[in-house]
């Protein structure tokens, strides 16, 4: 199919694009356009004026700042993947992105464009969130930082207002000594997750489990942070007995329906068996600090 007609607009500057988001009633900023103009196609999305962000320089950019890796909007995902100083402060990065579809869609797909989709199975989410990581949304009357747990609200739908654009993605560097992993299952590589998982865990020099974080995606209408799970597992040495608890505790948060990609059933059992492989393989990246 082919989308419906719109009009086209590609700014060089931010305040261009503010501008234009908040003179029309139906715009859709076009970032990589790997998930717009596929549901543009599908008549899922139609709006009526596409304001282009890929000639802003300023949004091209990432930093490493004191405790935060800081993405520009434009920023595709294969550059941030590709970064080994962003490795080396928050390597769980990296391994999320691994699992975002394939090289060439990493290639053009922004981190933000991702975020701003918010679709349910998609990775970057639950990194945002196990991370505790923000963005940055910007419109004529200001700027905003969103949290992560304040941003998605539902599958394809978010907190941002339709005349905000996200202007950078701030993810928290890990803390010295931690171990991290993200995990997934899907039917065929690159694929959106049946179920994913990000963990990031803190021990102490006693070994128990000062701090976990665990964010899962593809197990309901929108990621989600495992906070039951966090609170049996945390002040713990994490044995394999709580593990497994920790993990049965988890199937509460599953809440997808039966579709054609996996039962509710099915997506539980993954979930279980993730969480238990993920948690195992960021405990032995632990180390003593
Ligand atoms: C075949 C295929 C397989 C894929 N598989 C996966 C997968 O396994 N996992 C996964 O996570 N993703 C997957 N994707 C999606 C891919 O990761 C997209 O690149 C990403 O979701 C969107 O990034 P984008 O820069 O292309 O955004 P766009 O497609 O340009 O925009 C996506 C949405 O976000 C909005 N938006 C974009 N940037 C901003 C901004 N700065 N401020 C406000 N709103 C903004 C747009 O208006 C639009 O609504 C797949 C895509 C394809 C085509």
């Amino acid at each position: 199919m082919k989308p419906p007609l719109f009009e086209y607009l590609r700014p060089s500057s931010l305040e261009e694009a503010i501008t234009a988001r908040a003179a029309n009633d139906y715009t859709a900023v076009l970032a990589g356009g790997q998930s717009l103009i596929p549901t543009m196609n599908f008549r899922i999305a139609n709006p009526t004026v596409l304001i282009d962000i890929s000639r802003i320089e300023s949004l091209k950019k990432y930093s490493i700042e004191e405790n935060e890796v800081i993405i520009g909007a434009m920023v595709r995902q294969r550059d941030i993947e590709l970064s080994n100083s962003i490795f080396v402060v928050n390597p769980l990065i990296r391994e999320t992105l691994e699992h975002v579809a394939h090289v060439p869609i990493r290639s053009r797909g922004t981190v933000a464009g991702s975020l701003a989709h918010a679709d349910a199975a998609a990775e970057l989410p639950a990194l945002l969130l196990a991370t505790g990581g923000s963005v940055v949304a910007k419109n004529i009357s200001g700027s905003r930082v969103i949290e992560a747990n304040s941003l998605f609200q539902f599958h394809m739908t978010t907190t941002l207002s339709h005349d905000e654009i996200i202007t950078e993605v701030r993810i928290p560097s890990l803390k010295p000594g931690s171990g991290w992993a993200f995990k997934e299952f899907t039917r065929r590589h690159g694929d959106y997750a049946i179920a994913g998982i990000a963990v990031i865990i803190n021990m102490s020099s006693e070994g128990l489990c000062e701090d976990i974080s665990l964010a899962a995606c593809g197990i309901a209408a929108r990621a989600l942070r495992l906070e039951t799970s966090e609170e049996i597992l945390r002040g713990t040495n994490l044995d394999n007995g709580l593990i497994k608890e920790a993990a049965m505790s988890a199937t509460e948060y599953v809440t997808a329906a039966d579709d054609t990609h996996a039962s509710t059933q099915f997506r539980k059992h993954v979930l279980m068996t993730l969480l238990q492989r993920a948690i195992a393989t960021a405990k032995s990246r632990t180390s003593k600090v």
